[in-house]
C-alpha cells in the first residue's frame, strides 16, 4: 500500500484511539502549563520559594519538557514511512502485557497498550526505533538492541504523563523524581506475571548497557553477556554491527 498522507502512517483502524490518547497528552501539558504559571507567579511574589514548592516547580518544568518531547515523538511516528498500529494489551499473545513488537505479516510496528500512560511508554520505544536505538528481528518480531536505558527513557516519559501510575509499580523504591527512574529501578521492577522481567534472570533479556543498531559486536556481547544469544555468534567479525551484519534486521533506513 502506498502511503501518501502523513495520517496514513498510523493504521486507520487505530487512528481514533491514537488521537484520543494524544489528546490526553495535550490535556496533561495544558494542566502542567497552568501549574507552571502558578509557581512562576508565586516566585515573583515571594522571591524565594519554600523547599517543597521549589521541588514541585522543578518537577513541573521537567514534566513540560518531557510532555513536549512526547508530542514531538508522536508527530514523528505519524509522519514516518513506517506504519504503526495500536492494540489493547488483552490482544498481546505475550501474556496480555504491554509491549512493542514488529508484525511481519502486516509490516507494522504494533504497540500493545492498556491506557494513555502505557501509550506514552510504548510510543517512546517507537521513537527509539525511528532513531536506530532499537530494531526488530524481521521474522520473529522480537526486539534487537533494546536495553535498560531504553526502558529508563520510556518510564521517564510515562512518569511525566502520570507519575502516580509509575509510583504504583512494584520496584525497590517509589520514584519521587525523574532522576529516581534509573536503570537500577527498572532492573528491580516487578512484572505482573513474573518476578523481575528486566533483571539479570528476567525473561526480557534486555541489554545491560546502552546499545544501538550501530553498536559494534563487542558492545553487543557486553550488553547481552548474561544470555549469549545464538544470533550474536552469527554476526561475524568484531567490526560487525547489528545494522551491517544481522541477517533479518527490521530497522529504520
Ligand atoms: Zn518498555
Amino acid at each position: 500500500m502506498k502511503i501518501d498522507s502523513p495520517e496514513m502512517t498510523i493504521d486507520s483502524n487505530c487512528k481514533p484511539q491514537w488521537d484520543s490518547y494524544k489528546a490526553d497528552v495535550f490535556g496533561k501539558l495544558k494542566e502542567a502549563t497552568r501549574r507552571l504559571a502558578k509557581f512562576e507567579a508565586m516566585q515573583l511574589r515571594k522571591r524565594t520559594l519554600k523547599k517543597r514548592d521549589s521541588t514541585k516547580f522543578a518537577f513541573v518544568k521537567m514534566q513540560i519538557a518531557s510532555l513536549n518531547a512526547t508530542i514531538c515523538n508522536l508527530r514523528r511516528l505519524e509522519m514516518s514511512a513506517q506504519v504503526y498500529a495500536l492494540k489493547d494489551t488483552s490482544q498481546n499473545p505475550a501474556k496480555g502485557e504491554g509491549g512493542t513488537v514488529y508484525a511481519a505479516n502486516s509490516d507494522q510496528i504494533v504497540f500493545y497498550v492498556a491506557n494513555a500512560a502505557s501509550f506514552v511508554h510504548e510510543t517512546t520505544h517507537g521513537g527509539q526505533y525511528e532513531r536506530g536505538e532499537q530494531a526488530y528481528d524481521s521474522t520473529t518480531g522480537g526486539p534487537r538492541g533494546d536495553d535498560l536505558f531504553d526502558e529508563v527513557a520510556a518510564y521517564q516519559a510515562e512518569f511525566a504523563f502520570d507519575a502516580a501510575q509509575v509510583k504504583g509499580l512494584k520496584s525497590s523504591s517509589k520514584p519521587k523524581s525523574f532522576e529516581a527512574v534509573t536503570a537500577v529501578w527498572v532492573n528491580d521492577l516487578k512484572g505482573p506475571h513474573e518476578s523481575h522481567p528486566y533483571s539479570d534472570t528476567g525473561s526480557a533479556k534486555i541489554g545491560r548497557i546502552s546499545i544501538t543498531i550501530n553498536s559494534p559486536k563487542a558492545s553487543l556481547c557486553a550488553a547481552y553477556h548474561l544470555w549469549d544469544p545464538p544470533w550474536l555468534k552469527t554476526l561475524g567479525n568484531d567490526s560487525c554491527t547489528l545494522k551491517s551484519c544481522y541477517q533479518n534486521l527490521k530497522y529504520k533506513h
